[in-house]
């Protein structure tokens, strides 16, 4: 059986993989990025000098060929899903037994006047890079459109070469529509403290400015103010990269409308990773896309194992990611909302600094369970996290244990005192922190 993923990011790779651990079936996964997969959320370190292009690609040029995956480096065009053909841009045709679809996401746009113009672009793949190393090369003044994870990635890629930069977010606080108050006070001071980063919130784009030679040179704000610049990243989000599917019989909606078997509308045909939206048996839940890079290997892992026979629908793992605000990691798991839910309480605790922050939900009513954690400036341990929620262990629980979550226990053992003294606090309790930092003990 001929399988052909198109996408060699995460979730077609770990497919790939996964498929060749399984089976003895013939592998191809098409990519016009680029031939080696590579770690797209180390981008930003290549720009920043950090790390080099090689020294993001998680495998050797040599596995490839070792474990018979043939990697075409080319540009699907089109599919025929009748005659199970892909055309590839070089003129090629590809034909296959069963085709998974991988292609990612894109970044979004909003049609904003001028959003073409040389220096205007998202930062979504290793040509993004190419073209913004460019642009910015010589740039006096920069803007970033748009506060999520990227945007504050693009700040401080542009941070590290010392290039003026508004940073225009539409809410009041850095991400406040996914970060709880605290969380997003803290991350907006932390951003306003680097000198050349201009932080301008309640503030968006209206239009983007040609230089009469089809360049960017300068915006013009909500507000009516006019910023000249030479380079402007869009960082809005994402939507699916689905041109290639658009022109052929797969039925589409947002992403690749996909079942719970990650199973298209057309035999033989599968969707993972960013470009998946996925329905439910259950038609009262929403159709959900994952634009997340442990969603999309968990995707491409079980996509290879329905294939190969082990044919079970999608459980979406507990919710987990991290990410870095400048100096601040942050780790996120379970369920954590900007506002709390109906049913849900809160602990927190931050330092005076502003720079490390603890935070679980848990359940209001009498089992208290955990139901998420955020972390900044410490680094949590995962497994400890997430088998606690799966658990459903009580809050008491875990703030009894909380030291052996704590990934430097050395560093920071006060942390977790003063949470317990927050949770003493807001209970009237007189709970104790366990002193003694035995994994063993709480995941057992
Ligand atoms: C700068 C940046 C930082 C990020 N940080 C995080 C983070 O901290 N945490 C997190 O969870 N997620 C993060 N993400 C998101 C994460 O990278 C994605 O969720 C993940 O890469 C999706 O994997 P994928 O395999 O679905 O798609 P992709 O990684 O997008 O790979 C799809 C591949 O398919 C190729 N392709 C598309 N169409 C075609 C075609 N027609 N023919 C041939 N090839 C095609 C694309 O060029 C691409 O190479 C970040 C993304 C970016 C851009």
């Amino acid at each position: 059986m001929h399988i052909v993923i198109i996408g060699n990011g995460v979730a077609g790779i770990t497919a790939a993989r996964t498929l060749r651990k399984l089976s003895d079936h013939r592998i191809t996964v098409i990519s016009g990025e680029s031939k080696y997969f590579f770690s797209r959320t180390a981008l930003m370190y290549i720009y920043m000098g950090h790390l080099t292009f090689e020294q993001t690609k998680p495998y050797e040029d040599w596995f490839w060929e070792k474990n018979r995956i043939n990697l075409v480096h080319d540009h699907a065009s089109s599919i025929n899903t009748g005659a199970k053909q892909i055309a590839l841009q070089s003129g090629e045709m590809i034909s296959y037994d069963k085709l998974i679809i991988a292609t990612g996401s894109r970044p979004r746009t909003f049609g904003w006047k001028g959003q073409d113009l040389r220096g205007v672009q998202g930062l979504y793949s290793l040509q993004d890079l190419q073209t913004m190393i460019d642009r910015t090369n010589h740039a006096k003044r920069a803007v970033i459109v748009g506060g999520g994870l990227i945007g504050v990635e693009t700040a401080e890629m542009l941070y590290s070469r010392k290039i003026p930069t508004t940073f225009l977010v539409r809410e009041t606080r850095y991400w406040n529509t996914v970060l709880p108050d605290e969380e997003a006070a803290m991350i907006t001071a932390h951003i306003r403290e680097h000198s050349t980063i201009d932080l301008r919130t309640n503030t968006e784009l209206r239009e983007i400015l040609d230089d009469g030679n089809g360049a960017v040179r300068g915006i013009i704000t909500s507000t009516g103010e006019e910023i000249p610049c030479d380079f402007v990243a869009l960082t809005v989000g994402v939507e699916p990269n689905i041109d290639v599917v658009r022109s052929s019989a797969i039925p589409t909606g947002r992403g690749v409308l996909v079942n719970e078997y990650f199973e298209a509308e057309v035999p033989d045909v599968y969707a993972a990773g960013d470009c998946a939206e996925m329905r439910f048996a259950d038609t009262s839940q929403p159709s959900r896309i994952e634009p997340l890079w442990y969603a999309a290997r968990a995707h491409g892992e079980r996509i290879a194992k329905n294939i190969c026979g082990e044919r079970q629908s999608y459980k979406r793992a507990t919710f987990f990611n991290s990410a870095k605000f400048f100096d601040i990691e942050y780790q996120t798991y379970g369920t954590v909302s900007a506002q709390l839910k109906n049913g849900e309480d809160t602990i927190v605790w931050q330092d005076a600094d502003g720079k490390r922050l603890l935070r679980i939900i848990f359940a209001k009513d009498v089992t208290k369970r955990v139901l998420g954690f955020n972390v900044m400036g410490i680094r949590y341990r995962q497994n400890v996290c997430t088998g606690w929620i799966e658990r459903g262990a009580s809050v008491e629980e875990v703030l009894h244990n909380l030291g052996a979550a704590n990934f430097d226990p050395e560093f920071f053992p006060q942390c977790e005192q003063f949470l317990v003294e927050e949770y003493n606090r807001k209970t009237a309790q007189n709970l104790v922190l366990k002193r003694k930092r035995g994994l063993s003990s709480v995941l057992a």
